[in-house]
């Protein structure tokens, strides 16, 4: 057998010639994007590079399946092979987690959300009403106790992490669905320190009595116990649901256990697939038993179609999760994270919370001067791709935030060590440094437009130039 970086070599030139016999700007355009992912330090912490059986596995036909259902349970003929893809995708999650029960046809983090609320409502709301009426079915209903039924449904409480403490919109963000679906309130974290204050959170719980209790976070970088999340959630007689999207890489790989392992302490888990996990864009739901009969009827009640070259896809990148090697990776995107922290903080850059423990540092960015949307813009320049992120009590908003988020998966994953991460830290710096606000074209101070000094975006560029050839992404992949 040919090694395998000429096997893909093959595979992709073949691929895109294929591709451009129908459409050349396509096939272009995926060229382009292979060549500015390689050319560029890509810090944004939700992303990372999927390996290329991954993302081959991606690309056959079993897109072409409809498979709504379940595994031995669809409502289309023919499904015998998407069977075998979902099932082996569940149990390697099953195995990898440590969980009773996998369910691996969530097309996203926020559908696996929203599953996961559906289910639980299901199992704790709906369940029991129909009990009480003495009905087995919804159908069976009449008009008007059906209509009770659904005014219960949507009078039930919510509590997450605030967006700009760290959560996500979903976690019950009044514009989102989840915060339009549920009664909601957020918690935050202590204005002094930036670290989730328990006891608040517990009192909170207590006044409020959620339903629902949400945990994780998208731009939170510290650990959390989640051991103490599930009392809190005990004493109320809320279900604890996690959403461990940005750190199931951690969690895959064994950097987080005990109380900070999500899976024996949740009744919920959910996740994407294609953050620090490294898998194919998607989501994932895992819970106990208990919920898993609910959970189950994700698809067609609340989900489309199940992506069967996806869900084959998660089957490879779970398998590749299962090998020491991905252990080793955990623990250096940790390690990494904290390199990149340090090489701040010795260069008198500000971290909300003081630092991390986990793979992603929230920089805040207004000792420079800058609002996130002018640092986020200058790094571009320089070719550092990072995504601006509020602060928690941010003065700018949403918006133009003060805050850069920086995660350390995808250059890991490149094989960017600890010394590379300290440099990375001293190039940002450089550039923000010699980045100054702009005005509005009346004259008056802008918190988008920003100047960098001459220079600077290329000598920094020819930094990252070395380290970058240096750790290839894709080694060996040379398309003709
Ligand atoms: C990224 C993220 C999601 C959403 O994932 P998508 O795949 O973009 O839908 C949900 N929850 C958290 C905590 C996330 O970080």
């Amino acid at each position: 057998m040919a090694d395998l970086s000429s096997l893909t070599s093959s595979a992709y030139s073949q691929a895109l010639e294929v591709i451009a016999s129908v459409e050349p700007r396509i096939a272009e355009a995926t060229r382009k994007e292979l060549a500015d992912q390689r050319g560029s330090l890509k810090l944004i912490a939700s992303e990372n590079y999927a390996s290329p059986a991954v993302l081959l596995t991606m690309g056959t036909w079993f897109s072409d399946k409809y498979a709504e259902g379940t595994v031995g349970h669809r409502f289309y003929a023919g499904c015998q092979n998407v069977d075998t893809v979902e099932s082996l995708a569940a149990e390697h999650a099953r195995e990898l987690f440590g969980a009773e029960y996998a369910y691996v046809q969530p097309h996203s983090g926020i559908d696996a959300n929203l599953v996961a609320f559906w289910s639980i409502l299901a199992h704790r709301v709906e369940g029991p009403w129909l009990e009480k009426v003495g009905s087995k079915n919804v159908n069976e209903l009449t008009d008007a106790d059906w209509e009770s039924l659904r005014k219960e449904l949507g009078n039930q409480r919510l509590l997450g992490m605030s967006l700009d403490a760290g959560g996500h919109l979903t976690h019950g963000f009044r514009p989102n669905i989840s915060g339009k679906m549920f009664h909601q309130q957020q918690y935050g974290t202590d204005p002094t320190t930036g670290l989730l204050d328990y006891d608040a959170l517990a009192a909170k719980a207590r006044e409020f009595k959620p339903l629902i209790l949400v945990a994780g976070y998208s731009a939170y970088p510290r650990r959390v116990n989640f051991a103490k999340m599930r009392e809190i959630a005990d004493e109320v007689g809320a279900t604890l649901l996690v959403d461990m999207a940005h750190f199931a890489g951690l969690v895959a790989g064994k950097v987080f256990t005990g109380d900070e392992d999500p899976v024996p302490h949740a009744h919920v888990v959910t996740t994407t697939t294609h953050k620090s996990l490294r898998g194919p864009r998607g989501g994932m739901v895992l819970a106990t038993e208990e919920y898993a009969p609910s959970v189950d009827r994700g698809c067609p009640m609340v989900l489309g179609g199940p992506l069967s070259h996806v869900m084959a896809a998660k089957a490879v990148a779970f398998a590749e999760a299962r090998q020491p090697a991905f252990q080793t990776y955990a623990q250096e995107v940790a390690d990494n994270a904290k390199s990149l922290a340090e090489g701040f903080l010795s260069r008198g850059g500000s971290l909300v919370t003081g630092g991390t423990d986990n793979h992603l540092v929230l920089l805040d960015v207004s000792g420079f001067g800058l609002t996130g949307r002018q640092a986020e813009s200058a790094l571009l320049d320089a070719g550092v791709v990072t995504n601006r992120n509020s602060v928690p009590a941010d003065p700018n908003g949403a918006w133009y935030t003060s805050g850069i988020r920086l995660g350390t998966p995808a250059l890991t994953t490149r094989g960017f060590g600890h010394d590379e991460f300290d440099l990375v830290a001293d190039l940002i710096v450089q550039v923000l440094q010699n980045t100054e606000p702009g005005t509005t074209k009346a004259g008056t101070p802008s918190k988008a437009s920003y100047r960098l000094a001459d220079g600077i975006a290329d000598r920094v560029k020819d930094a990252s130039a070395e380290m970058l050839d240096k750790h290839p992404l894709y080694p060996g992949l040379e398309l003709s």
